[in-house]
This record gives C-alpha cells, sequence and structure tokens, in this order.
C-alpha cells in the first residue's frame, strides 16, 4: 500500500487536498482516515452549496480530489462509456487543479465519438461523481442521465477496502438502486458506465413574456397547462420573477434535431453579450444585486450613518418593489419585442442544453434550495406559489428581489433519487449569495415550511431543512423515501466505520 506523504497535495479553501492517482492510494486514504478518525470529505467541483464549503470551513475532515480519476473509454460494439468519477461533465473554468479542459471533458469526447448523454443540467462544471451522487439532472420528463447509468465502481471503507460493482444487469438490483444516489456515503466512485445515443443537435426558443400573457396555462389543470407542456415538450426551463410590478414568466424550451453536415450553430445568450461578452452584463447584474443585498448598511455606512442619510435610505426601500426593481428588470429581463419576436437558438447538444453554463460563478454567485413534487401536484403547488406570493407578488418577505427556477425531472429507480417513483416539478429558488443575510432564515425556510404538505424531497446538492414542519430536517428527509432503512442498512454495512460519514451529512441525515 502507498503512504498517505506519496499522495500529491493541493491547498484550496484553506484546507490540504489529497489527490490519489490509484486505487492503492484511495485505500491508502481510507485506512488513513480509519485510524485518525477523520472522515473523508470527497469534493467534485464543488458545486453544491452548502455541503462542500461548510465541510472545508470545519478543517475537520481529510479532504480528497478525485481529479484523476478522469479518464474516458469507449465500448463501441455496446454504445457505451466508462468515465472516472473524477472527470467533468464539461470544463469546469473553476477547477483549483487547473486540469479540467473541454477537451478532457466526458461530454465533449462523447461528441467527438460521435455520440451522446441525452439529458444534464442548466451547468455542465460538475463531475460525474458530484452530479451522480447528488441526484443531479437537467429540466426534462423524457430523457433522464440517470436512466442512462449501466454500472458503478465503488471501493467501499469495509475492512479491508473493496473494490464493488453495482450493475443494472444484476440479478438483485437493490444494490444498483441503492448506489445509483448515495450522496458519496458508499464510498469512493472510480467509475461509471454510461448507455450512450447516437449525436444529435437541438433548436429552441426563449419566450420573455408576462405571467399572464405566457403562452402556457401556469395555473390552471387543462390541455395547456404546465404538466402537460412538460410532459410533451423535450426540454423545459421556466424562470418566474414573482415580484408586483414585475411578474414575468422566462420559457426555456427546446427539442432534438438531427445531426445535419454543414450545420451552423447560433447559441442560446442568457444575458446580453457586450463587445462580444457576457462579462460585462454579469458584472453590471453582480453589481446592482450586491448594492441589494447589502442595502441599506453600504449607503447609510457611505454617509456616516447620519439622520439624513437613513431618512433618504427608507425613502428608496419605499420605491424599491414598486419602481426600482421593475425598473432594472425591464433592463436585463425584457419583454419580447413583439416585432423581432423570441429568442431562438440552435446548438451541438454538449453545448446547448446547459443553458447556465455563461453564467460565471464567481460575478454571479447563487445558492439555492430545491423542491422536488410528483408532477400531478403541479396545478396545485402553482396556485400554493402564486398565494405564497400573494397573488399578484405584494408578498415582499416571500418573493424575495431574485426569481424561481421551475423544471421537471423523469421519475427513476434510485432509492435516494428525488424523483423516485414518479415524474415531478422542481421549485428552484434562487438566492444571491454576495449578501450577508442568510438565505435560511430569510427565505429558504418559508418556502420549506409552506410546501411541507405536498411531501416534497430535496436537492441533495442544495440547502437542506434543518427543522421543518415542527420536526428534525432528517426525520422529515428520511420519511419521504421508501427504502430509507434498507439504504442507511447498507451504507453501514460498506463502511462500518463511517469513513465517509462527514459532519455535513452526520447532522443533516442524522445517520
Ligand atoms: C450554478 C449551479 C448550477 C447548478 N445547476 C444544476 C442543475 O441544473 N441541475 C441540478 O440537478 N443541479 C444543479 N446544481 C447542483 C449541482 O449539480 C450539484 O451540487 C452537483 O452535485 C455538483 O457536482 P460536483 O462535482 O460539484 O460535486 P460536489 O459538490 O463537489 O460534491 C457533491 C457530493 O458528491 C460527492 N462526490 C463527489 N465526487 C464523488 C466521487 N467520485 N465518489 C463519490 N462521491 C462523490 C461528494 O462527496 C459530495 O457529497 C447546480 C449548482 C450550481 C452551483
Amino acid at each position: 500500500m502507498s503512504s498517505l506523504s506519496s499522495i500529491e497535495t493541493l491547498p484550496v479553501n484553506g484546507v490540504t487536498y489529497y489527490l490519489p492517482k490509484t486505487t492503492e492510494d484511495l485505500s491508502t486514504l481510507i485506512e488513513s482516515s480509519r485510524s485518525t478518525g477523520r472522515p473523508i470529505s470527497l469534493r467534485g467541483s464543488g458545486h453544491s452549496f452548502p455541503l462542500i464549503p461548510d465541510s472545508e470551513a470545519m478543517d475537520a475532515c481529510l479532504y480528497v480530489l478525485m481529479s484523476y480519476f478522469d479518464s474516458v473509454s469507449f465500448d463501441d460494439a455496446k454504445q457505451r462509456v466508462t468515465v472516472g468519477g473524477g472527470c467533468h461533465l464539461g470544463l469546469d473554468p473553476y477547477d483549483p487543479t487547473g486540469r479540467s479542459t473541454l477537451e478532457n471533458s466526458l461530454f465533449y469526447q462523447l461528441f467527438q465519438h460521435g455520440w451522446a448523454i441525452p439529458e444534464m443540467g442548466g451547468i455542465t462544471h460538475q463531475t460525474v461523481g458530484g452530479f451522480l451522487s447528488t441526484g443531479s439532472s437537467g429540466g426534462s420528463l423524457i430523457y433522464s442521465f440517470d436512466d442512462m447509468l449501466v454500472s458503478l465502481s465503488i471501493l467501499t471503507a469495509e475492512n479491508p477496502p473493496q473494490l464493488r460493482t453495482f450493475s443494472v444487469d444484476d440479478a438483485d438490483p437493490d444494490g444498483f438502486h441503492a448506489a445509483g444516489i448515495a450522496l458519496g456515503l458508499f464510498g469512493f466512485i472510480v467509475s461509471a458506465t454510461f448507455r450512450c445515443v447516437d449525436t444529435f443537435n437541438i433548436e429552441g426558443t426563449e419566450t420573455i413574456s408576462t405571467v399572464d400573457n405566457c403562452a402556457i396555462d401556469l395555473f390552471g389543470s387543462g390541455p395547456n397547462d404546465l404538466k402537460s407542456w412538460m410532459q410533451k415538450t423535450e426540454y423545459t426551463r421556466l424562470i418566474w420573477w414573482p415580484q408586483e410590478s414585475v411578474q414575468k414568466m422566462v420559457v426555456w424550451q427546446a427539442k432534438q434535431i438531427p445531426p445535419v453536415s454543414g450545420f451552423q450553430p447560433k447559441p442560446y445568450q442568457e444575458v446580453p453579450a457586450i463587445f462580444g461578452s457576457n462579462i460585462p452584463a454579469s458584472v453590471a447584474a453582480d453589481m446592482i444585486y450586491s448594492a441589494i443585498g447589502n442595502w441599506p448598511d453600504w449607503f447609510t455606512d457611505t454617509f456616516n450613518n447620519s439622520p439624513e442619510s437613513r431618512l433618504f435610505a427608507d425613502l428608496i426601500s419605499s420605491q424599491f418593489y414598486p419602481m426600482i426593481l421593475p425598473a432594472l428588470l425591464s433592463i436585463f429581463v425584457p419583454v419580447d419585442d413583439p416585432a423581432t419576436g423570441p429568442q431562438q437558438f440552435r446548438d451541438y447538444w454538449w453545448s446547448g442544453l446547459c443553458m447556465d453554463n455563461q453564467m460565471n460563478d464567481k460575478l454571479m454567485p447563487v445558492k439555492f434550495t430545491e423542491l422536488w413534487i410528483p408532477i400531478d401536484k403541479a396545478p396545485e403547488v402553482m396556485n400554493e406559489l402564486l398565494d405564497f406570493y400573494g397573488q399578484s407578488g405584494q408578498n415582499t418577505d416571500n418573493t424575495g428581489s431574485f426569481c424561481v427556477e421551475l423544471y421537471g425531472a423523469k421519475g427513476g429507480k434510485f432509492w435516494l433519487g428525488p424523483s423516485y417513483g414518479s415524474d415531478v416539478i422542481r421549485i428552484d429558488v434562487f438566492w444571491f449569495a454576495n449578501t450577508p443575510k442568510d438565505p435560511v432564515v430569510t427565505l429558504f425556510q418559508r418556502y420549506w415550511d409552506r410546501f411541507a404538505k405536498y411531501d416534497f424531497r430535496c436537492h441533495w446538492g442544495k440547502y437542506l431543512p434543518t427543522t421543518i414542519a415542527g420536526q428534525s430536517g432528517a426525520a422529515y428527509l428520511q420519511n419521504q423515501y421508501p427504502h430509507w432503512a434498507a439504504w442507511a442498512q447498507l451504507r453501514q454495512r460498506l463502511d462500518p466505520d463511517n469513513v465517509f460519514l462527514t459532519p455535513y451529512w452526520k447532522a443533516h441525515l442524522a445517520l
């Protein structure tokens, strides 16, 4: 076995990360964790907030990045790809190791090979291991990333460590259904094998209208309602700005088209390009939202907290929702001009389906909590949201000044999948992060308490409730999963010494 001191290290966010290169190194890390009692905190691209930042802030773990586990190999006979757990789906511009490139990403290599995976999230910075472990997915009820998974190789922390394969073809597929989404608690995902499809391109539109003029029957339950639209449209995503005097709906939709030769992409523009770059618009949005997020402290501080400055700040605050926010959003989220119509785009699958990749994580840092509810409840959920916002959006404590994303996910078989057993509608609550306010206290708890009656499940890579509806968050979350007890038992068997049980998961799951 290798020794801990022979494994490469890298400082990231004030802690030391180990960068193992072989399964032997991984075993060394497991044994070191077992003997020192420092649990292993495994980071993919670190896009799960607050999971990864909280773990790093505690400096109580053995930190590991699986960046060297990024190989990609093709099985042409079966049209399958096997990829290392540390491989990024696309380029990760924030990879602290600097190893991630477009060329070594999974999706680009698949594209070069003439293949595709027909579903992904709004960004592709994530690693294969992180995306799978948190049950992440994009907005489709027709295609699913998880459906394409054939098998997983996981190095578990049994004594001694075991490299186990969990496959859809196993005689008893329970292990596969438990391991498919395991929060990183079954061990190191060394590699994953996926079925692939032939490459394709996409085309689509983005329509920006008022909520009243939206072409989808957002709050009804007839043939043109949200559920029917999500069921028949291949890729969908809505952004709702619910504030009074704003009331806008941004509808992004796309479908697959054949990959004809001579194809000329016309990429989707999420924010207006200035001098060919998205950065100026992102900087402007960051400055505006930072000013809002720190209001009124930065203003009154500038004027030494004088009574006049406080009076003026109060005056501006009273006009924020009626006038200032609507005026700002008319620049950043302008309703479609009838003369030019909605934005139309066409692209390759790997660069087109991830519509949020252009947003800069540093300039527009966003935190989220995400509630997944069976799609049959979509009409009730939409009306509940409307009521929550105050019908015309006047309940500013609940609307906040940012937006909410609505999208779907296909039902799945993984026991801890938030769409286990049923297609779902997802309410993804956005929180602009450059503010000293606490997202949970200020906003997220309101959603959790209000929607608990729908038995929502949470996105595992986003904020999770610590208390909800009079019980602990852990008890609530466990109750949402019919196979919870069997999953927890298997976890215990694969990791008897809790090598992978970080303080974050211990607290949130009461394991
Ligand atoms: C801007 C932004 C946009 C997003 N868009 C979407 C979206 O459209 N859809 C969606 O569903 N989610 C979305 N997310 C959430 C994101 O997909 C998840 O948080 C995802 O897990 C991040 O992957 P990661 O590689 O960063 O994993 P990390 O956040 O680094 O880790 C997540 C978990 O996975 C575990 N893990 C990582 N690698 C391995 C491995 N090799 N073996 C075992 N366990 C491992 C970690 O231990 C940890 O528990 C978004 C997040 C951000 C910040």
